[in-house]
């Protein structure tokens, strides 16, 4: 196995930020927000690639980014506020993104989830339907 390169990494992640498909780049690959289809609508890639419990992986990352994501938020607020932070807002801000962020962030850490395997596990043309 080889390590795929920046560039394939980058396209990967653009395209699930874009919600497309990380192997074609087009799509479509959602019925609506909470729920992927099967298949790519372009080239048939199947979205889930056999194993039971694949997303368990991308449950997982999704969970590390929101968290990373509030962190980063909490930290900019602070410095920029400094030293008149705004701990009032931040008490109920703070939960509600938190609560919100893993839907918000669903769909596409689905697509990185997705395109992470890829890069590691090349697409065969079995995978491919038309
Ligand atoms: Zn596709």
């Amino acid at each position: 196995m080889s390590w795929p390169g920046l560039k394939r990494v980058l396209t990967v992640l653009e395209r699930a930020v874009r919600l497309r498909c990380p192997h074609c780049g087009l799509g479509p690959v959602m019925r609506h927000w909470f729920k992927m289809r099967d298949r790519c609508g372009n080239c048939g890639l199947a979205i889930e690639r056999g194993e039971r419990d694949y997303f368990i992986g991308s449950m997982l990352f999704n969970l590390v980014v929101s968290e990373m994501l509030f962190a980063i938020v909490f930290v900019a607020v602070m410095l920029i506020a400094w030293p008149n932070v705004p701990w009032d807002t931040l008490q109920w801000a703070a939960p509600i993104g938190m609560l919100a962020a893993p839907f918000v962030l669903f769909p596409f850490s689905k697509l990185a989830w997705l395109g992470f395997d890829i890069l590691l596990r090349p697409v065969t043309p079995d995978e491919l339907e038309p």
